[in-house]
């Protein structure tokens, strides 16, 4: 991964325009320039002409949702999200990370037996620790809980984990691979909290004639830690991804997830792409990725079942679908196909506020992010919501539960 340094020649790029200040939603938010691309390069540059970095200038480093809307937008292509990164790994090389963040990042994104002794813990005391919902079956938390907080809604975990389950563990190495041998990136989301995204997935693809393959020794795609600062474990779970998914040899890797699928074509990249005798084989690896909604309509030309419509959908662009993967018609495209009809909100490519850790880092800004695209759905009336990211479904759900807007969020895979 490249050092802050070496983007010194990009940050010098930014003219001050402006443009990247009308599409950041932080700084639409704060109304603080320090909360927007331009106000956060010009903190990195005096950072790198020896201004001491510091808790306060962290601070607007890490209230970054990385969404890349100030990127899309900028006439000088100034990737700053890579940048925000960038610096965030420079701090936490100088000054470690927070002892509770460390543990949780370890716990969960290696294959540790803890993660899965934590989340059997919270489910047995849930009573204690949570308020039931009929919201979406989800679970309020009732005090300040560490990486929950207090009075969010959150996904029940689930029982048994989906690469666990017994019909999962049983398709891991199948030789049956139907029309093209195809291989499943699940992502933690999906793994832990959101399983049903997991079925539905493994279900249409194979009544689309791809018997998918679910390695089992597949680890998280690594983001949480790198939006940490934490290059050196993103590195060493993107590494074992890349060894797991070699050995297969797939024609594709499909993932359900657009934080995942960014991160699998093109973070891989950045991190690992410049180590000794890695080019080729991260070129390899990213080249076969493809988003679920992708693949079923630009390969597959997937078709639904037509028939009697049971409501209105609309439809929220995860940022790391729309924005980093240029993909926005083919979900839309499969909502045609859905028991749906499908109307449009306002804004849909607004980011939700869940990302660049925000959520985890600044609870109450990333839920004011949240507000606007709540109001949005409420505005728009639809029935149901579908996005293609489960960090977006956890977000839209926690945000439509505190605006009492009862429409239901879902993945579009699972209306197929
Ligand atoms: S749009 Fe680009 S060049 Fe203009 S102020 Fe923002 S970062 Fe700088
Ligand atoms: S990535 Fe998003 S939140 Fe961060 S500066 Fe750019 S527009 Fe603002």
């Amino acid at each position: 991964m490249k050092e802050l340094r070496d983007y010194r020649e990009e940050i010098e790029r930014c003219v001050r325009c402006g443009t990247c200040r009308s599409v950041c939603p932080t700084l639409d938010t704060v109304r603080r320039e320090s909360h927007c691309a331009r106000g956060r390069l010009a903190l990195i540059e005096a950072y790198l002409n020896g201004e001491e970095l510091g808790e306060r200038y962290m601070k607007y480093i890490k209230e970054c949702t990385l969404c890349g809307a100030c990127y899309s937008s900028c006439p000088n292509e100034i990737n700053t999200p890579e940048i925000v990164l960038s610096a965030r790994a420079e701090y936490v090389k100088k000054n470690g990370l927070p002892p509770l963040t460390t543990f949780t990042l370890k716990s969960l994104l290696e294959p540790a037996p803890l993660t899965k002794l934590a989340l059997r813990v919270v489910t047995k005391l849930k009573g204690l620790l949570f308020k039931s919902t009929s919201f979406e079956n989800g679970l309020v938390s009732r005090f300040s809980l560490p990486v929950v907080g207090e009075g969010r809604l959150v996904p029940e975990p689930a029982d048994p984990f989906f690469l666990d389950r017994a019909h999962i563990r049983a398709i891991s190495d199948r030789k049956d691979y139907g029309k093209l041998k195809v291989g499943f990136f699940v992502g933690c989301g999906i793994n832990y909290l959101l399983p049903s995204i997991g079925e539905s997935t493994v279900r249409v693809l194979e009544q689309a004639g791809i018997n998918v393959v679910v390695p089992q020794e597949q680890v998280c795609c690594g983001i949480p830690a790198l939006s940490m600062g934490d290059t050196r474990t993103a590195k060493r779970v993107m590494s074992k991804n890349l060894e797991v998914f070699e050995q297969y040899g797939f024609e594709r890797i499909v993932t359900s997830c657009a934080t995942c699928g960014h991160t699998l074509k093109s973070i891989f990249r950045v991190v690992l792409g410049n180590e000794p005798g890695m080019k080729e084989r991260v070129e390899e690896f990213t080249r076969k990725i493809r988003d679920i909604t992708e693949f079923l309509v630009d390969e597959l030309d997937y078709s639904g079942q037509k028939g009697e419509k049971k409501g209105v959908v609309t439809y929220h662009d995860p940022c790391h679908l729309r924005r980093f993967q240029g993909i926005s018609e083919q979900p839309r495209r499969l909502l045609e196909e859905s028991p749906y009809e499908f109307r449009g909100m306002k804004n849909p490519c607004r980011c939700c506020g869940l990302g660049g850790g925000v959520s985890l880092t600044n609870y109450e800004l990333s839920m004011k992010i949240a507000e606007r695209k709540a109001e949005n759905i409420k505005r728009c009336g639809a029935d149901v919501v579908a996005t293609a990211c489960p960090g977006c479904i956890v977000q839209l759900k926690d945000a439509l539960y505190h605006h009492n807007v009862r429409a239901k969020v879902v993945h579009v895979v699972e209306l197929l």
